[in-house]
């Protein structure tokens, strides 16, 4: 007789295997692992400029930065989702990173704007887009996803043109913002003093591609095609070898900082020094924070046991946020309104206060419509252990 293994045991299987960060892949790994992203390709050509197309500006682009590392550090793996002229899906840009247990994921694009006269280089990481015009540079680039046939199901409905699809990056928490930022801002540098191009900032918005990729990330927008001379400057060659040389420099300098201990030898070392970095100062931030408040703190980055159920398997919990704020609050602040038991947990430097906990989807809508009239802006959250995650995400775990 075949023994069969109930499925319900083969998917806690999987999701024991995933949250183990002890893997031993991951483990043995000693190079820094960098995958560079020519955006667009094949028969997606990207923004058209008057003489030139994005998909070939990028290609040459990360070609020249990854020869650069290839040539100069020995230490690090250069990995390319496309290296030729074809067209790569954004799910599978993204793969690449995860599956090369990727360190730094570098996304290259070029602009355009109806107005020929904007012009300069700005670089994105993942967030929620403060301004219009980096939603609409978000939604552009995500727009590439319309031209699978598929992609309701493979992008589960996010609707690129839709502004409503874009909350979900709201909710979410990227533990590699700190690093992505530190990196984005140095390539902002670079750019400014060695290439002399015009600094249009760090931006963040919410691009799929760097929502995908659970590693530090970054989205380079070189210039814009729709200005004749920086279109120019993106397809000479002097222009070209000075935006690699750029992004080379802020890597090398990214990768001296966070990296230092990477090339560690009894191959036990499961998480880099970077995110081990960043955890205890996360840890640290809510220890503070706990100290000098007297509102109940979600710990984000360590365990909550309360989450467990009795099989182990951690269940999510959804919460409503209400309210977002630089500094701690106390509980009996105006803004609460006179809510009891308000908790928060800190994101992005933020302490984001929420109300209510619960593992059903149904029972929390009931409570959000309960304090709807005083929180009209309040929205669902979702947690699973110390891991915020997307609310659809939940939904599929309680289903
Ligand atoms: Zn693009």
């Amino acid at each position: 007789m075949k023994y069969k293994i109930p499925s319900k045991y083969l998917l806690l299987f999987f999701c024991v295997v995933s949250l183990l960060s002890n893997n031993p892949l991951h483990a043995q790994k000693k190079e820094f692992v960098l995958v560079l992203d020519a955006g667009h390709g094949g028969h997606d050509p990207g923004a058209i400029g008057k003489i030139s197309r994005e998909k070939d500006i990028t290609l040459t682009i990360v070609r020249l930065v990854g020869n650069l590392i290839e040539k100069k550090l020995s230490d690090v793996k250069v990995v390319y989702t496309r290296k030729t002229d074809v067209f790569i899906p954004l799910e599978e840009r993204a793969s690449v990173a995860n599956n090369n247990h990727a360190d730094m994921f570098i996304s290259i694009h070029v602009n355009a704007a109806k107005s020929r006269a904007a012009y300069g280089a700005e670089t994105y990481t993942l967030g929620l887009a403060k301004s219009q015009s980096n939603l609409d540079v978000a939604m552009a680039e995500n727009a590439v996803m319309l031209l699978e046939d598929d992609y309701q199901t493979k992008y589960r409905g996010f609707d690129p043109s839709s502004v409503d699809s874009y909350i979900m990056f709201e909710f979410m928490m990227d533990t590699y913002m700190d690093n992505s930022i530190s990196f984005a801002t140095d390539i902002q540098k670079q750019f400014t003093q060695s290439a002399k191009r015009f600094d249009r900032g760090v931006r963040q918005a919410g691009f799929w591609v760097l929502h995908r990729s659970a590693c530090p990330s970054v989205l380079i927008e070189l210039g814009f095609i729709s200005n004749y001379s920086e279109e120019m400057y993106l397809t000479s060659n002097i222009g070209q070898n000075e935006l690699a040389e750029s992004i080379y420099s802020a890597f090398l300098k990214y990768k001296n900082n966070h990296y230092k201990k990477l090339n560690y030898s009894n191959g036990d070392e499961s998480e880099s020094a970077g995110i081990q970095e960043k955890r205890a100062e996360d840890n640290r931030k809510v220890k503070e924070a706990k100290d000098s408040d007297d509102i109940k703190v979600t710990p984000v980055n360590t365990k909550d046991e309360a989450l467990n159920s009795e099989e182990g398997k951690q269940m999510p919990v959804f919460k409503i946020q209400i309210k977002a704020s630089p500094t701690s609050l106390k509980s009996n602040h105006a803004g609460f309104k006179g809510l009891k038991n308000v908790e928060y947990y800190k994101e992005g430097g933020m302490y984001k206060y929420t109300y209510g906990a619960e593992t059903e989807y149904s029972k929390i809508t009931k409570l959000k419509n309960d304090i709807n009239a005083k929180f009209p802006d309040a929205f669902i959250i979702a947690f699973v252990g110390e891991k915020k995650i997307t609310v659809s995400e939940a939904l599929k775990y309680v289903k």
